[in-house]
């Protein structure tokens, strides 16, 4: 029988019939730890009963009347996120993908402002912004890339986290007018910047009149310990692009601008038929709800504590484990070589993770994961990072 999806993906042999709080049902009634919540979507694990509530409330009142008339839920979440960020302004769409599109047209709007012909972004090795034509350019990765050719123009690379890189092409290169950077790179490896990195980049901004736009897409909505991993820092970026956990399971995105930036856009400049239904942004709401309600920030960090805790203490002086990083509940586990066989060995164990950049263990669990459930999820991946540890010092 021929496959009637694409391949575009290679899929694991499993599939869910439902879930609750960190806990995924498979079709023979095996139960899963999800600790990657559908790649940092389902914030609020599975089958949360107020969000639950709220999409069901909505669906009964009213899905869909397209941006051609005011949508109170978009308005209320427009609200909140700014008031949550700093931001003056939201532009709602369905995807990450999406949020950095708008972004970059932002960023060109910007550019063609101040008289810049040939508006350029600065983006960064490593990076990940999606898959469009646009994001799959300003994408660091040529696996990304490759056969997509001809790229979009108006895009230039520098490493991650170095800022004498980025003064040079300052000091080279005057059609730049934004950079667009992950303050966590999330698919390029849960790469961390250093300390003190995006207050230089916020100076080197200002002095330079560059956008500062920070791709939130899965570093947003409280995966960090913060709302927004630059809450951190004392930096306030000019855009803020977010997505994954915003809706828990309902496809939503957000472009947040502020200043210069948020007076950009007018109307007829961008646009999008589903972008902010009443829908997806009662889940945004229920979720930007919960997070506060039920101190769910507060638990990333904590918990995110004690997992990369729990890690080091058991990984710490095994060979071929280079290091664990990462912020709140985004945790990366480096090892030495290529471990994708790590992602079926944990589903054996009823355990599910993923692995990016080849060697990077990436766990992303719900935020509302428990003190007992990161012990679990210590307890049943350390030994089979142990073992293949093990095996591959005996090769
Ligand atoms: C997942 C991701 C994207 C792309 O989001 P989609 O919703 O898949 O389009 C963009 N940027 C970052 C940092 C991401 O993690």
């Amino acid at each position: 029988m021929t496959n009637t999806v694409m391949s575009t993906y290679n899929r694991l042999p499993v599939s869910f019939s439902h879930g609750k709080g960190v806990w995924l049902v498979d079709e023979q009634d095996k139960r899963y730890l999800d600790a990657i919540s559908g790649i940092g979507v389902n914030a609020l694990g599975h089958a949360h009963p107020e969000l639950t509530r709220r999409i069901q409330d909505q669906a009964g009142q009213l899905l869909h009347t397209s941006n051609l008339y005011g949508v109170k839920n978009q308005q209320a979440l427009a609200d909140q996120l700014c008031a949550l960020s700093g931001m003056d302004n939201a532009f709602f769409c369905n995807s990450g993908a999406e949020g950095n599109e708008a972004a970059i047209k932002l960023a060109r709007l910007y550019g063609h402002k101040r008289d810049i012909d040939r508006p350029t972004v600065v983006v960064m090795e490593g990076a990940f912004h999606g898959r469009t034509l646009a994001t799959l350019t300003a994408s660091g990765s040529r696996k990304v890339q490759a056969g997509f050719e001809p790229l979009v123009n108006g895009f230039t690379r520098a490493p991650f986290g170095d800022i004498s890189a980025l003064e040079n092409i300052a000091k080279n290169n005057s059609d730049v007018c934004a950079i667009l950077l992950e303050p966590i790179q999330g698919e390029g490896g849960i790469n961390v910047l250093p300390d003190g990195f995006l207050e230089q980049l916020r100076a080197l901004c200002d002095k330079h009149q560059w956008l500062l736009m920070l791709d939130e897409v899965q570093t947003g909505n409280g995966r960090t310990g913060k709302f927004f991993a630059y809450q951190h820092s004392t930096v306030m970026p000019d855009v803020v692009v977010t997505a994954k956990g915003l809706g828990g399971g309902m496809p939503i995105g957000a472009c947040l601008a502020r200043g210069e930036a948020a007076e950009l856009f007018k109307p007829g400049n961008h646009g999008t038929t589903f972008g902010g239904n009443p829908l997806a942004c009662a889940a945004g709401l229920a979720v930007v709800d919960a997070l506060q309600n039920d101190k769910l920030i507060e638990n990333a960090q904590q918990r995110g504590q004690q997992l990369v805790d729990g890690l080091n203490q058991r990984l710490g002086n095994v060979k071929g484990v280079i290091t664990v990083r990462g912020k709140g509940l985004m945790v990366g586990i480096e090892l030495a070589a290529a471990c994708g066989e790590l992602v079926q060995q944990a589903l054996d164990a009823g355990l599910l993770i993923n692995v990016t950049s080849e060697k990077v263990v990436r766990l992303l669990p719900p935020l509302v994961i428990n003190q007992d459930e990161v012990q679990q999820l210590i307890d049943t991946l350390c030994p089979l990072i142990e073992n293949w540890a093990a095996q591959r010092d005996a090769a």
